[in-house]
């Protein structure tokens, strides 16, 4: 498959917004679905509903089968060297939350560090704060330079000894900075601290290869990267998943239950007790089979057209601030004007047809580095194209227009 009529895939783009054409610039909130995994869901429902890993009878086993199959899926989109390394979740900030909840509560003391970043979203802050509170354990943050890229001079002052955590972005959602993962996971490797990495905005937009990274934990949301809400993945490494304690207890994460002592399934079920979301993990697997087949590497171009024709662009417009400008960066273009509050950009966009995110995108520490109180967020998909960033670039000029 080529990105040659991929926008036609897409059902939902086919409408017109206030009498305009629909121009979606919103997809690091919440990418579109494309009619396959439409489909998929679809075809669950009326074809294969049934619980799974319980029944004999045939419409089980299809669900079953389409469940593992899913897993195997999301092994290969990030290279993991085995499936039961593949847990699944409902999203980033469940995957955060599991490994805060287990790793996290089983080997962090008092005086022990996490170490983040000033550009986490909060779903990688808070999550830490609630295990620092349980623990002890204390939060040293990493800052950000004023092109957005991420200090790794401090990042090397404050790794230390007493690091038992690194939790960092590939891609921060609010200015689109790519991390040095590779780099930041030797080093806290080094220092004998393990890795988490939130990938929410790194997968749909590049090829990611946990093995080659060399993290130890990695997760990110289906819904991001074109598949259903409420379903998403946490890699691990085998060993640690194993040695964790369980998460939520409950059916299918147990190998016997009796009053005098339960144990346990082994990994991956250990973590997904009860009832998964069975359609949403099979609508995700639709997507990244989606993916793959047109190509992350061309994905990851296309997007790197329209990024750096869209700073061209929008750099060329007088009161237009750029925010986050860093070399390593991926496809999102955060922005103020000069005395035009973001809530009225996005309002008269809207009225253009033109969809866009104002606020402080869950990362309100990015906001106070940089002395804002929010930014008007345009975010590229895979169906955005060149005409997309004309007519954002004409909807910011009827803005100050309109506004001053
Ligand atoms: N991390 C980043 C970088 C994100 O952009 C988001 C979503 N905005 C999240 C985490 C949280 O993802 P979810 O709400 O799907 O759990």
């Amino acid at each position: 498959m080529t990105l040659q009529g991929v926008r036609g895939q897409f059902p939902i783009l086919q409408q017109e917004v206030h009498g305009k054409p629909l121009v979606f610039l919103d997809s690091a909130a919440s990418s579109q679905k494309p009619q396959v995994v439409i489909d998929a869901l679809d075809a669950y429902y009326s074809e294969d509903n049934a619980n799974i890993h319980r029944g004999v009878y045939v419409l089980s086993q299809r669900a079953t089968q389409a469940y593992d199959d899913a897993r195997l899926t999301v092994q290969r989109f990030l290279n993991a060297g085995d499936h039961r390394e593949i847990v699944f979740t409902r999203g980033t900030t469940e995957g955060i939350n599991l490994v805060a909840r287990t790793w996290g509560d089983a080997n962090l003391g008092p005086g022990d560090e996490i170490l983040l970043t000033r550009m986490e979203h909060h779903s990688n802050i808070v999550p830490w704060q609630l295990l620092a509170e349980r623990s002890g354990a204390v939060i040293q943050v990493v800052d950000i330079a004023d092109d957005g890229s991420l200090r790794m001079d401090e990042f090397d002052r404050l790794l230390g000894p007493k690091t038992k955590i690194v939790g960092v972005t590939h891609v921060s959602n609010a200015l689109g900075t790519i991390n040095p993962i590779q780099r930041i996971c030797t080093s806290a490797h080094d220092a004998g601290a393990i890795v988490v990495v939130d990938g929410a905005q790194a997968v749909p937009h590049s090829p990611v290869d946990v093995q080659a990274l060399g993290c130890d934990f990695y997760v990110f949301s289906g819904h991001k990267v074109y598949g259903p809400t409420g379903i998403g993945a946490l890699y691990g490494k085998l060993a640690l998943l194993r040695e964790m304690p369980p998460y939520e207890g409950g059916g299918d994460m147990i190998r016997s239950v009796r009053f005098e002592g339960t144990t346990f399934a082994p990994v991956p079920a250990k973590f997904e007790a009860g009832t998964p979301n069975i359609a949403g993990t099979i609508g995700l697997g639709a997507a990244l089979e989606w993916v793959m087949d047109i190509g992350m590497e061309g994905i990851a171009a296309h997007e790197a057209d329209l990024l750096a024709y869209g700073t061209e662009k929008l750099g060329a417009i007088e009161r237009v601030r750029l925010i986050g400008t860093a070399p390593e960066k991926a496809g999102v273009l955060s922005f103020v004007i000069d005395r035009i509050h973001p809530h009225d950009i996005g309002t008269i966009l809207d009225r253009e047809g033109i969809s866009v995110r104002t606020g402080h995108h869950c990362a309100q520490p990015v906001m106070e580095r940089f002395r804002i109180p929010a930014t008007t967020r345009a975010s590229f998909g895979v169906y955005n194209t060149r005409a997309d960033v004309d007519a954002l670039v004409d909807g910011i000029h009827r803005v100050i227009e309109v506004l001053g």
